[in-house]
């Protein structure tokens, strides 16, 4: 049965269109989804029966479980079962400005990132659109506050899986519904070069972020397999032209990995690679995790890279770490169940 939160506000009016009923029927169900957030069917009190009875005749409410929770400092940390009982992990963040959100979007991971665990796990399969869409109902739930912004940077390759992400993106967005402001929703990708291009004539001022983790082909080739298909001077020039498109920023991730991608004259490449672009540089400490052998670099060498970035007027933040202490990097909760 396909769950209701698979659908947007112009989908839900088109459904009552085509059952003889009034377009605003949409809204009036889209009103108790996602600012009423009602659980059940029942609860639609403005709708006759044979509209409820319709309705729990052709959708599921909730289809998720939160089934583990683990908590740091300023984070926190949910593992989901599917209603096929897989698993995915979503990990909450209290900031300064507000708090954020990083889903999933795929149970597992084809991108093959060898320092990444969810790619050691391998893609099972996409996730719906719905739950996408409710790991924020739950969690919202769940901590009884509204979640302030998302970043889709959990487990999986969203651009792997761009229909569904851009249907979710539409239902979060949408001012009648949750009405997180596009600017709140971050989506980072390895870099699928088709699916920036296609992102970028999205209506939407959704920010993008790239996992870069290396200033040249040979380094980028070793560790992110996506690189041999999309390589890094195809994946700067497209870059480009979506800014001149959006006229937005972009963000690069760049994990640094001992003596693999940490060096100075990694900076100074680095710096050769984005120079003019509007962009700015996110440096992550490596989370270290037991299954794959990457050392994190130490905090002097971190500091170091920082600097030339600086001194070389690139913008650069060093990632706030959340979590470390509780497997909150990408894929290790759900990983460690599986060890
Ligand atoms: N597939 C998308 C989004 C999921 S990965 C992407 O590649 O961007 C989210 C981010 O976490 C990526 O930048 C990824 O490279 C990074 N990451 C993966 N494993 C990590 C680890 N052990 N420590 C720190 N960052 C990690």
């Amino acid at each position: 049965m396909n769950s209701i939160y698979n659908l947007s506000l112009a989908d839900l009016e088109n459904y009552f269109v085509n059952h003889q009923d009034k377009k605003f029927r949409g809204q009036q169900v889209f009103d108790w989804l996602y600012r009423k957030r009602v659980d059940h069917f029942e609860e639609m009190t403005n709708l006759k029966k044979e509209v409820i009875e319709l309705l729990k005749q052709d959708f599921t409410l909730s289809t998720i479980k939160i089934v583990k929770q683990e908590a740091d400092t300023d984070v926190k940390k949910f593992l989901f079962s599917l209603k096929d009982e897989e698993q995915i992990e979503a990990v909450l963040m209290n900031h300064n400005y507000g708090n954020s959100l990083c889903i999933s979007t795929q149970v597992g991971c084809n991108m093959g990132c060898k320092f990444c665990e969810s790619g050691r796990l391998k893609k099972i399969r996409n996730l719906e659109t719905h739950e996408m869409v409710e790991q924020i109902l739950m969690i919202e739930k769940e901590i009884g506050k509204r979640i302030s912004h998302v970043v889709v940077m959990g487990i999986g390759e969203p651009f792997d899986n761009y229909d569904n992400l851009v249907k979710f993106i539409e239902i979060m967005n949408h001012p009648k519904g949750i009405a997180l402001g596009s600017r709140h929703i971050t989506v980072s990708t390895c870099g699928i070069v088709p699916k920036i291009i296609q992102f970028s004539t999205l209506p939407y001022q959704v920010n993008l972020a790239i996992s870069l983790h290396a200033p040249n082909n040979d380094i980028r080739n070793q560790i992110m397999a996506i690189n041999r298909a999309y390589p890094l001077e195809l994946l700067i020039d497209t870059l480009k032209d979506y800014l001149k498109k959006t006229n937005r920023r972009v963000t690069f991730e760049y994990i640094l990995l001992k003596d693999i991608n940490d060096q100075e004259k990694h900076a100074l490449e680095l710096v050769k690679l984005v120079k003019g672009m509007n962009c700015y540089i996110n440096l992550i400490p490596y989370n270290e995790t037991n299954n794959i052998s990457f050392q994190r670099s130490d905090y002097h060498t971190i500091s170091k890279f920082y600097d030339i970035l600086k001194k070389n007027k690139i913008n650069a933040t060093i990632r706030k770490e959340f979590g470390s202490k509780i497997s909150a990097a990408c894929g290790q909760l759900r990983s460690k169940k599986e060890d």
